[in-house]
């Protein structure tokens, strides 16, 4: 069995990133600057909104942030969408989800410019990665998950690949690529959902095993087929009283009694986790250079 290092995968993409736009930016070119928008004191939120502001901080990028009481009106937080998106010093904008009940979440992210959506999920970036445009925003994790297994020399052409989870911004835009005629596409795709009946019957098929759900070590070993490549998407809470913060963090995948049965196999955390706020690094460098270039 062969771990999956998303942690060292994604420095190694930083590192690159880094130097790329360290040689940019000493030739007097304008620094790529990304817009965090942050609405209640969600503490998880706050905790992701930190970390990629540290690493957009080490990549040499700018960023801004712009936090809103739990109760901001639709029409504010819109108000500050369409500055940033006429703002020309800003590449790129992250509205950190989850919103509170009263905001669409999908309203919101389709107010943000195309051409700054670095999360990919506004209906224009969707819409054309249906349509295989390279010009696209991928969906951060989807496209992180894209390079863990290309950087893991893993083909998909052929492959049955079986994703649990339909969510808009891991499920369906994986299923999109796999299915596609990119290069780590033509795969035959199946996506699970919590109306699939017997589960176990479909993922026993996967060559490549997709877990985005959000339930703790839902996938068991009896679950996968012998040899198959697993990546375990979940990222959730459990209470551990043996630590600090009283919870640990685990995947979707039991991952002591499947990585046996694996040929490769993600651990989570630090597998997809650390590739999502490297590819939406890689989104903002992207949005920078499309927006310079014209
Ligand atoms: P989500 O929006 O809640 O979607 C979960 C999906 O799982 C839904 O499609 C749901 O089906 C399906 N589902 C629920 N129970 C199921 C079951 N028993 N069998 C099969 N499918 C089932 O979640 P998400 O935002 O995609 O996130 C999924 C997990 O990935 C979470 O743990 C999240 O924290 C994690 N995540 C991690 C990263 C990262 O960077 N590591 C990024 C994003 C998400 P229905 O559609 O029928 O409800």
């Amino acid at each position: 069995m062969e771990l999956i290092d998303g942690k060292a995968i994604a420095e190694s993409l930083l590192q690159e990133l880094e130097a790329e736009v360290k040689n940019h930016v000493t030739q007097g070119m304008p620094i790529p600057t990304i817009a965090f928008i942050r609405v209640g004191e969600d503490p998880a939120s706050i905790t992701y909104v930190r970390k990629k502001e540290s690493i957009a901080a080490r990549l040499g990028f700018k960023s801004r942030l712009k936090t809103f009481p739990e109760d901001v009106t639709e029409a504010a937080l819109f108000a500050c969408i369409d500055d940033l998106n006429k703002d020309t010093s800003v590449h790129g904008i992250l509205i950190q989800a989850p919103l509170p009940n009263h905001l669409s979440e999908q309203k919101t992210f389709n107010r943000v410019s195309p051409k700054k959506d670095v999360d990919g999920f506004s209906s224009s970036n969707l819409g054309k990665l249906c349509q295989e445009d390279p010009h696209s925003f991928v969906a951060c994790t989807p496209a992180g998950i894209v390079e863990l297994l290309k950087q893991s020399n893993v083909t998909t052409a052929g492959k049955h690949i079986v994703i649990l989870g339909r969510s808009l911004i891991v499920g369906k835009p994986a299923a999109l690529i796999f299915m596609g005629k990119g290069s780590l596409g033509n795969a035959t795709v199946t996506v699970c959902h919590s109306q699939t009946k017997d589960l176990a019957s479909i993922t026993q098929q996967a060559d490549i095993l997709i877990a985005a759900v959000g339930k703790p070590h839902l996938v068991t070993e009896s679950m996968v087929k012998k040899g198959a490549i697993v990546i375990d998407v979940g990222m959730n809470r459990i209470e551990d009283s043996s630590t600090k913060r009283g919870y640990r963090l685990t995947g979707d995948v039991d991952f002591d009694r499947v990585a046996p049965r694996c040929s490769k196999i993600t651990p989570a955390p630090g597998g997809v986790g650390p590739m999502t706020v490297a590819m939406l690094m890689k989104n903002t460098w992207k949005a920078y250079q499309l927006q310079t270039s014209s």
